[in-house]
């Protein structure tokens, strides 16, 4: 889809920075928003203007211009679900699984999360800070400029408050903006054996107040599923959040359907994520309340699932569907958003629209960011990628190659290729 370029919208005075001669994607209200011929100012931290190349005033007065040769300019991607905080490795249960063991086998046997719980609570936080540093900077290269970051390989006091001081760490030494979220209810430990409403209790009523008092955490997930945490003791977690003032977010529907989106969605959550069993009348709910849906190919390429989330219903209802990587160790070790546009599309049935839009200003609306980032508009962050590409549905075609040929956020270059 073409949209006009607003050419009443004359070209600022006081700009830093003009990216000229480029195809732009703003994907603006969910659609590509496509600006042929055009140019991008930035003044400061934001996008100051958008038009065609013949509206731009024949001296720039700037410090810097940079042609882009007609190359395409996309909002950088919002990776709004990820777990990337995390020591040890999971290849041997990887290897397990091809053997025939399932996720709930895995689970039940102690091993999965449990596993990275082990290698996360016995690493310093200064190693924890080291290895994901290093997946932040390859983010960066693949045109990630905004990530969610969640704890919940702690599942005790210290360990989720050190996964969540590393989030901060991460947030001053990387360029990317990062948002944290809590997610102590992500699986029982195993001092909590059949004691799950004993951890409920500690999460409640010990680890969410420690994290408010701390203020290193915006917003609160918890795992809605029979190998986690039911309706009920997710409740709990998400009611009290609330009450302290963070956001929250729910794992739901990912394995089963325990109606948590439902209950979610009518709590005010920003988003659903996973959805695969999400029921009608879930989606009802989420629609009612503005609930942005959140899917995870990853997670079910890895995990061979075979239901899909029902995108019929989320068209439909005019639910907003995010993309996001959900790197983890466990079911989804994707450190790029490109394979992920290409299950989303391959696997789930998006269109390429969908799927970009899904890693863009729809991830930037599950995380309550949408006025900030997403999209190209002017008076939003200037978090951008130049992309070699064709079109810009061969983000979601190509495997294998990352096209990416310069990366901007709040106006600063980060990352060229070489
Ligand atoms: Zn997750």
């Amino acid at each position: 889809m073409t949209t006009l370029p607003d050419t009443s919208n004359p070209f600022p005075e006081n700009v830093d920075q003009v990216f000229t001669h480029c195809r732009v994607a703003t994907m603006a209200k969910g659609n590509y928003g496509i600006m042929e011929n055009a140019a991008l100012a930035v003044s400061g931290k934001s996008i100051a203007w958008i038009g065609p190349m013949d509206a731009l005033p024949e001296t720039l007065g700037c410090k810097m211009v940079t042609n882009c040769r007609n190359q395409w300019i996309l909002p950088g991607f919002v990776d709004c679900h990820t777990h990337l905080i995390w020591a040890g490795s999971r290849a041997k249960e990887f290897e397990m699984r091809l053997d025939g063991a399932s996720y709930a086998d895995i689970a039940k046997a102690g091993g999965g999360i449990v596993s990275t719980v082990k290698a996360t609570r016995a690493a310093s936080e200064n190693t924890l800070f080291d290895l994901a540093s290093s997946r932040m900077a390859h983010f960066l290269t693949q045109g990630i400029t905004t990530v969610e970051i969640k704890s919940g390989y702690g599942l005790d006091l210290d360990t989720e408050l050190k996964m969540l001081a590393v989030a901060g760490r991460l947030n001053k030494a990387c360029p990317q903006h990062i948002t944290a979220t809590f997610l102590g209810a992500h699986a029982l430990p195993p001092e909590f054996a059949s004691r799950s409403d004993d951890y409920i209790s500690e999460i409640t009523q010990v680890m969410l107040p420690a994290v408010k008092h701390q203020g290193i955490a915006t917003a609160v997930d918890a795992f809605c599923e029979t190998i986690a945490f039911s309706r009920e003791q997710t409740r709990q977690v998400l009611e009290t959040a609330i009450v302290l003032g963070f956001a929250v977010k729910l794992h739901a529907e990912q394995l089963s359907d325990s109606s948590g989106t439902a209950m979610a969605a009518q709590m005010g959550a920003l988003s659903c994520d996973h959805l695969e069993y999400l029921s009608t009348e879930g989606a009802e709910k989420m629609a009612a309340h503005g609930t942005v849906a959140v899917l995870l190919p990853g997670a079910f390429y890895y995990l061979k699932e075979k239901k899909v989330p029902p995108l019929d219903v989320f068209r439909r209802l005019c639910i907003p569907m995010a993309v996001a990587t959900d790197l983890n160790p466990g079911s989804s070790p994707v450190h790029s958003m490109i394979p992920v546009l290409n299950m989303a599309c391959l696997l789930f049935g998006l269109t390429c629209e969908e799927a970009l839009a899904g890693a863009t200003i729809h991830g930037a609306k599950a995380l309550g960011l949408a006025d900030r980032k997403g999209s190209l508009e002017p008076g939003k962050d200037a978090d951008f990628v130049i992309w070699d590409v064709a079109s810009p549905a061969d983000l979601c075609y190509l495997t294998g190659i990352t096209p990416v040929k310069m990366v901007v956020i709040a106006g600063r270059t980060e990352h060229r290729s070489v």
